[in-house]
């Protein structure tokens, strides 16, 4: 069984065990800073000065987190000098979402497996909320895997700052201050940094679930264009799926990507550069799928079979025929051997293959040149789906 179809299997344990797994000492900042926002209320009151601090640090903090922490530090999608880096990476630091490297480790993982079981933040396996923030305070996320991000690893800067991660939002919080008092700090820092996680947020969250498809992923990633303005180009989420490394998230002319805008013209400067852009076939949906996706795919597209209601009829079909003695035989000899034998007979109560491929192109709308792949590994799936469960009830009957 392939390592994708393994981890499905899993999926209800998995589940269970990252709530679990949850250490609730770990989110007192974080709930801490929802309620001292609210001291702005009775205690330090909303300056004029307060409310421009914040508006500026909410976009120049978003476009932080988009352009550094996600669109270079996790998918190295343009390129910048070592000076260059760690600006960034103190600009998207200031936002409170820990280091560089535990970001893009985080972020890497969820491109790997999105949407699978062992995604760390999938609505569809963990539930919106755990998706949204839960999973920021599980244990098994307090360390990644590193390796993910070795080649970031190679910057002592950088490993200093993802270990020392309030050190950056910390001197930023007391320049404001400096400058603009508690209600400055609590009305203008702490209001725009709880309003930036929750947007960053409403990218693992809200993005896999409100939206359109308007590429084939495997996964339940979404456009959504209101998401795009308040995350300055992030809400392109479907996009971004369908080819990680632009630069560029908003692939067409009216998909506005700010963020987009603002590497551009950085670009120009000659302080970053090579920005990566979607090849026209992938803009197009005419691009071959990956292999991940096609499976990913393809097991959607067999799951919106009934093996159980296919298997049933085989069944009943079968019983009243001379294959019978034949399928009881193989379901005593080994299950594999067996299963194998069974998927060469010809099972008339399966949906043809025409069928498969015209579901897959219907209702996933997997691209043309990928049609046959996807229709004929989805063909196998439920094959084996349906074999396994006569023989499944053959063996424990025998
Ligand atoms: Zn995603
Ligand atoms: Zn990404």
């Amino acid at each position: 069984m392939s390592r994708l179809a393994t981890q499905a299997a899993h999926a209800p344990d998995q589940a269970e065990s990252t709530h679990a797994d949850i250490i609730y000492p770990g989110a007192t900042p974080f709930v801490l800073v929802h309620l001292i926002c609210f001291t702005a209320i009775f205690w330090t009151g909303v300056t004029m000065e307060a409310v421009v601090i914040g508006i500026v640090l909410y976009w120049v903090r978003m476009i932080g987190v988009t352009g550094g922490y996600h669109r270079y530090f996790s998918h190295r999608s343009y390129k910048t000098s070592r000076a260059g880096q760690l600006f960034i990476a103190a600009l998207a630091q200031s936002s409170a979402q820990r280091g560089a490297l535990w970001w893009a480790a985080m972020h890497r993982h969820h491109h790997q497996y999105s949407d699978l079981a062992n995604d760390t933040h999938s609505p569809r396996h963990h539930g919106f909320l755990y998706a949204h923030f839960g999973w920021i305070f599980a244990k098994k996320n307090a360390e990644p895997d590193y390796e993910s991000v070795a080649d970031l690893m190679e910057y002592p800067e950088l490993v200093w700052m993802n270990k020392h991660q309030y050190v950056v939002p910390a001197i930023l919080g007391f320049v404001v201050w400096l400058v603009a008092g508690w209600s400055g700090l609590v009305a203008g820092f702490l209001w725009s940094t709880m309003i930036c996680w929750h947007c960053t947020f409403f990218i693992n969250s809200l993005a896999h679930v409100h939206g359109t498809q308007r590429y084939v992923t495997g996964d339940d990633s979404r456009n959504n264009w209101w998401l795009a303005v308040l995350t300055c180009g992030e809400g392109w989420h479907n996009n971004h799926h369908a080819y990680q490394s632009s630069t560029r998230q908003g692939f067409r002319w009216y998909q506005v990507d700010f963020t987009y805008y603002v590497l551009k013209a950085v670009s120009w400067t000659g302080l970053i550069w090579d920005l990566r852009a979607p090849p026209a076939d992938v803009v197009n949906n005419e691009r071959k799928l990956g292999r991940l996706v096609v499976e990913k795919v393809a097991r959607q597209v067999a799951d919106t079979y009934s093996p159980d209601g296919v298997a049933a009829q085989v069944r009943s079909a079968w019983e009243n025929s001379q294959m019978w003695p034949d399928v009881q035989a193989w379901a005593r000899s080994a299950g594999a051997q067996a299963a194998a034998k069974l998927a060469t007979v010809p099972l008339p109560e399966l949906p043809t293959a025409q069928d498969i491929r015209q579901r897959a192109a219907e209702k996933f709308r997997v691209p043309e040149v990928s049609l046959d792949e996807v229709s004929e590994r989805a063909r196998i799936l439920l094959i084996q789906a349906v074999s396994s469960r006569i023989l499944g009830e053959e063996h424990a009957a025998a």
